[in-house]
């Protein structure tokens, strides 16, 4: 009856930026950045994360890398817990836990040829012989879609989509079991989204590794991800199987982000809903439903009470009132 333990499981996940203990301020300005967020990642599989800027994407992505701290709840990889490692422990397991940045240029030395910077991690982790790096990295470079050639060029002599194919590099050359790629898309043309998107389409189908994909963009994490959580201010509005979402989204919120993904066939036109207003100042959320605000919907209750996240068919959940 056992079930195979998830490779990932967050568990009500928070994190909260400004200082709530300075006692010389009154009214510190707390972030609730991420509050109380809970989902887990099987083997294998790719999880879209979807919101808007400022919803927590990224500091979900961090905290589950241990890359910050965080406030409460718990990150079990393989059931153990993230955050309580020891750091030798997390030393060990840090090669197998990789982040891929949305801008990768900003990580990467100017002056440093690309092929020592993807082989730097090799020799930091002391993970091969010095004379096997060059092979490693020229294999690297070829799943990624670059040329051998340019193991010596310089980060300026490429391109947007190439610097991408580099992060990419740089992360696999570890022999990750597990990557966040937080918008790794996002700054990239739509012609050359296409491409890195299906470098991670081939990346899933040939290597083992389980990604947590971020992306403000629906239409992005179609066709890599089988679950999706929308995020909200902090809080996981929606949360289910690729099908469930986009063929019977609940929540008023992910309706809207839906409605504007382009559809490929012009009869089955979605309605376009326009969200309302901005996204309101984290560190004030609205009471009640934090997306009250801006929804089409909304009644008096949801300016009041916070609806609960429940499961409304087998392993999809939404918080809203009137879903
Ligand atoms: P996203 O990646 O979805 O755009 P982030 O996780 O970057 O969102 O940010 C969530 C919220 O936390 C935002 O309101 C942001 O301003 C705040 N935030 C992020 N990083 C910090 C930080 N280091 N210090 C203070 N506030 C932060
Ligand atoms: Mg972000």
């Amino acid at each position: 009856m056992s079930k195979a333990l998830p490779l990932l499981e967050v568990k009500n996940l928070k994190k909260y930026y400004g200082d709530s203990s300075n006692l010389f301020r009154r009214n510190p300005e707390v972030v609730k950045a991420v509050d109380g967020v809970s989902f887990t990642i099987e083997k294998g599989e790719t999880f879209g994360l979807v919101g808007e800027s400022g919803s927590g994407k990224s500091t979900i992505g961090k905290s589950i890398l241990r890359l910050s701290s965080i406030t409460d709840g718990e990150v079990l990889y393989k059931g153990q817990n993230i955050h309580k490692l020891s750091k030798k422990d997390m030393r060990n397991l840090r090669p197998k836990l990789q982040f891929i940045f949305q801008d990768p240029y900003s990580s990467l030395n100017p002056r440093i040829r690309i092929g020592d910077a993807i082989g730097e991690a090799l020799i930091d982790h002391g993970l091969v012989d010095k004379s096997e790096i060059r092979e490693r990295v020229l294999e690297v470079l070829d799943i990624c879609g670059l040329a051998p050639y340019q193991i010596d060029r310089y980060p300026h002599e490429f391109s947007g989509g190439q610097r991408q194919r580099i992060g990419i590099a740089r992360a696999i050359i570890l022999n990750p079991d597990f990557i966040v790629a937080d918008e790794p898309v996002s700054a990239l043309d739509v012609s050359i989204q296409a491409q890195i998107i299906n470098l991670f389409s081939d990346l899933q189908k040939e290597r083992d590794i389980t990604f947590l994909f971020i992306s403000h963009d629906l239409s992005v994490v179609e066709h890599l991800c089988s679950k999706i959580g929308v995020l909200y201010l902090g809080t996981m509005m929606e949360l289910g199987s690729r099908d469930q979402l986009y063929g019977n989204p609940l929540h008023p919120y992910t309706k809207a982000l839906l409605s504007a993904v382009p559809v490929p066939d012009p009869t089955l036109k979605r309605e376009r809903i326009i969200i309302k207003g901005d996204i309101p100042n984290p560190a004030d959320p609205p009471k009640g439903c934090k997306f009250h605000t801006r929804c089409p919907i909304a009644t008096d209750m949801c300016r009041i009470e916070v609806p609960e996240f429940r499961e409304v068919e087998a392993n999809h959940f939404v918080a809203c009132h009137f879903a």
